[in-house]
């Protein structure tokens, strides 16, 4: 049996953080990280397209899912407290226009590379090729696959989304064993699946828009039209917001800077000063000319041939199509092409200002494999680093 003071079980955002926290906190006591891909930190290579959105500036006022849990982690360890962190290993970062915070390297390489030699530096042991199957009780702390020994042991396993990068969802049964609920999961920031009858011409389309779903949820900025429905952060936004098994519809403002009259008058503006234009050219100046078209199609039921031909009284009806380009929701793409997963360890069960579980004295859990998560942007890693540091310290001071 393998002894050591905390073990950590992923070697994921969360886990390297409270990795480098617990040896920051107390350097007397042994670290060790259980990671089952032959190298920690996989899925961070992959974050913000290669070039790592580690956090927000917004991230104190972000409504994460289950935020009076995760404020205080978040309030702790803040993007000033974030920024410091890294700077200390030597990683420095900038904010863009809207507050997303990368490595001024803008490589996602360099965000690992930070957490990883200063694990080294610190003397955190790392053993790769490792899956923690079963996690038991003993006296003065737990056993894991019967070869590990820890009195204090941190769940930082992340969640069921993109299973590739090595969250595969086994963080969950290590927790039910111990008594903890895990709520409902669901993919998350992942590709939302529409009835596509309206917007087959539409495929590889981007536009600037604001999104409603019907049950509740709004989100804007980019999308993409698929062959199967709506991709692009606002679409990965929303979301967060579908109900699995729930009848949806998204509502799609494809000109969120103007009014709906506006809309119309500008419609009849270029009707009239334009008539010979062809209806599928003439909303090329608002928007691209393939949503254009399709919003006349939807609209009228058919395409005319010229903008003249457009009354003032189509053109209303065009412009609420515009406004209100609305598509059946049928599902989204799966934990394989999820950022994030939706649900988790129920954080009733842990205590916010240490992560450590109510349950069991010893036992904490941080980052992804707790119900908590966020938009696209940065904040679920901001989340990440923030509630492993706080399980990191807490568990080297138990
Ligand atoms: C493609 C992609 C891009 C993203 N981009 C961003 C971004 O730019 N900004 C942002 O804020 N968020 C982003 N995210 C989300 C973010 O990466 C995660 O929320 C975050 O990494 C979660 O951290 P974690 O430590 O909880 O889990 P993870 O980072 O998933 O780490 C868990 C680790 O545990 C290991 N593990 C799992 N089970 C076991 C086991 N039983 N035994 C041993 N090891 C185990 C895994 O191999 C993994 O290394 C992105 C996600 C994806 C998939």
């Amino acid at each position: 049996m393998k002894n050591t003071d905390i073990l950590i079980i992923g070697g994921g955002a969360s886990g390297l953080a409270a990795a480098i926290e617990a040896k920051r906190t107390d350097s007397n006591k042994s670290v060790t990280v259980l990671e089952h891909l032959p190298k920690v930190g996989k899925k961070i290579l992959a974050t913000g397209n290669g070039r790592c959105n580690l956090g927000n500036l917004g991230a104190a006022n972000h409504a994460y899912t289950n935020m009076r849990f995760a404020s205080y982690a978040i309030g702790k360890y803040g993007t000033d407290s974030l920024v410091e962190f890294f700077e200390s290993t030597g990683l420095y970062a900038r904010a863009d226009s809207e507050g997303r915070l990368y490595p001024m390297s803008n490589s996602a390489a360099s965000v690992l590379d930070a957490l990883r030699f200063e694990c080294e530096n610190l003397g955190v042991l790392f053993c790769c090729e490792e899956k923690a199957t079963e996690i038991k009780k003993c006296t003065d702390g737990f056993t894991v696959n019967g070869a590990y020994k820890a009195k204090n042991v941190i769940i930082a396993t992340g969640g069921k989304a993109a299973p590739s990068q090595g969250s595969d969802g086994s963080g969950y049964p290590l927790l039910k064993s111990l008594g903890h609920k895990i709520t409902a999961l669901a993919p998350s920031l992942v590709q939302i699946k529409t009835d596509t009858a309206k917007i087959k011409s539409l495929k590889g389309v981007r536009a600037k828009a604001s999104l409603t779903l019907s049950t509740g949820g709004k989100s804007e900025g980019e999308i993409l039209f698929t062959d199967y429905g709506v991709s692009g952060i606002a679409a990965m936004d929303l979301s967060r917001f579908v109900k699995p098994d729930t009848k949806a519809e998204i509502s799609i403002d494809l000109l969120p800077e103007f009014t709906q009259d506006k809309v119309k008058e500008i419609i009849i503006q270029i009707a009239n000063h334009n008539p010979a234009v062809s209806a599928e050219q003439m909303l090329g100046g608002i928007v691209h000319k393939a949503i254009g078209t399709a919003a006349i199609k939807s609209a009228l039921g058919f395409l005319p041939k010229t903008a003249g031909e457009i009354k003032p009284k189509q053109a209303a009806i065009i412009a609420a199509e515009l406004k209100d380009f609305r598509l059946k929701l049928t599902g989204t793409k799966s934990f394989n092409d999820a950022q994030v997963t939706k649900g988790g360890a129920d954080v009733s069960e842990f205590d916010s200002q240490t992560m450590m579980s109510k349950k069991h004295s010893g036992l904490f859990a941080c980052g992804e494999v707790l119900d908590v998560d966020g938009a696209c942007g940065g904040f679920n890693l901001a989340w990440a680093f923030a509630s492993g540091r706080l399980a990191g310290k807490n568990a080297a001071k138990h």
